[in-house]
């Protein structure tokens, strides 16, 4: 199912069981960035770790069988769903010996992770709603007005308007006065047209909340429909899209979902410019992968900026759980550390755990010039 709000979440994390633990799957299967082979591949290993993984918790008998019931329905369920899936992500929350099973699509690909838990593991959906805008877009010409509401995966129209400005005035059959007074009379009629849609969009921003507002219109008229915004709308108008009222939703939406990308994209770049720009003037930030550890462990991170599909493996100490980079001895505890396939997953996971912010910044970004990795800090220990 889509992912649409909080409450779909409160709803999947009130899931208890008594006996039995759940297993939550996330999995990139985002076609962009890798073959359809690859996905398989890569969920294959995914679910073969996790099965290792099971084999050495310290669980009862029933709950492991459980769980292990749960891997391989998600196991069934990819060989038979995967190859006509098209969404970027796919989370599953499993609990076999309950009869409990949940998907989302989601809009994004999230990191391959498998989870068990007494709990759903929500916090990464959390995530990928705060991070979605919700978006009104007016799309209008002189014949009428079309207002979407736009939220994750989902376009709905809320309001259509009739507009029936005649066309103007080509040329004057008629003498020059009475062809000025119809372009006034049709102008007017404009005006009063675009304040009607501006009106009721206003009326509909109060009632549903758009975080922002995009436009789509001809050039012409964007400075009259701007005219006739209230303030909190033109605070939170972001752009304008290529598409017209005769457009169909699919191609709306397309465009208002490019305009969103761009959008973020420009957002996150500017937030890796100030986490740089933090750290040239010796603030609270930091950069690089031994460093970020370093405060990440230290819980002094306030949020975690990393390139996208990054990965690194590491090492992490059996006592104290710290990661490092390359450290094979804990400093802390002088014992030897474990070495963990992928030590940003880790610090992902950690940074999740200690309630900080993460980022991923899509490549190509400056932040690859910094190690991939950085962070924004609460305090310099
Ligand atoms: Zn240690």
């Amino acid at each position: 199912m889509k992912l649409l709000n909080h409450a779909q979440i409160n709803e999947l994390a009130k899931f208890k069981s008594q006996k039995h633990f759940i297993t939550s799957a996330y999995l990139d299967t985002n076609k962009s960035h890798q073959t359809y082979k690859e996905i398989k591949l890569r969920l294959k290993n995914l679910l073969n770790r996790a099965k290792t993984k099971l084999g050495e918790l310290n669980l009862s008998k029933e709950k492991k069988e459980s769980l292990q019931e749960d891997l391989s329905q998600i196991e069934k369920y990819l060989h038979q769903n995967l190859s006509s899936y098209h969404h970027p992500g796919l989370a599953i929350f499993s609990c076999a010996r309950e009869n409990f099973w949940e998907e989302f699509n989601l809009p994004e690909p999230p990191r391959n992770r498998i989870i068990f838990d007494r709990n759903a593991y929500v916090r990464h959906l959390s995530a990928i709603l705060d991070e979605h805008k919700r978006i009104g877009t007016l799309v209008l010409d002189r014949k009428e007005a079309k207002l979407y509401q736009v939220f994750m995966d989902d376009i709905k129209l809320i309001e259509e308007i009739r507009g029936e400005v005649p066309p103007k005035v080509r040329e004057g059959g008629w003498e020059g006065y009475e062809s000025k007074r119809i372009e006034r009379h049709i102008e007017t009629h404009l005006h009063d047209y675009f304040k009607i849609c501006a009106q009721k969009t206003f009326n509909l921003f109060q009632k549903n909340q758009f975080e922002w507002f995009f436009l789509g219109c001809k050039e012409e008229y964007l400075p009259i429909i701007k005219e006739h915004l209230h303030p909190y709308l033109l605070q939170r108008f972001k752009g304008q899209i290529k598409a017209t009222p005769n457009d169909n939703e699919d191609k709306t939406f397309e465009e208002i979902k490019n305009l969103e990308k761009e959008l973020k994209e420009k957002e996150k770049e500017q937030l890796v410019k100030q986490l740089i720009s933090e750290i040239q003037k010796d603030g609270l930030a930091i950069t690089g992968l031994d460093s970020t550890l370093d405060y990440l462990n230290r819980s002094a991170v306030q949020s975690l900026l990393v390139t996208r599909y990054y990965s690194q493996p590491g090492y992490s100490c059996p006592k104290c759980h710290f990661l490092y980079a390359s450290y094979t001895t804990c400093p802390g505890c002088q014992i030897s550390t474990q070495p963990v396939l992928d030590v940003i997953d880790e610090a992902i996971e950690m940074a999740l755990d200690k309630n900080c912010e993460v980022k991923h910044i899509n490549p190509p970004t400056q932040l690859q010039n910094y190690g991939h990795i950085g962070a924004f800090l609460r305090f310099k220990p």
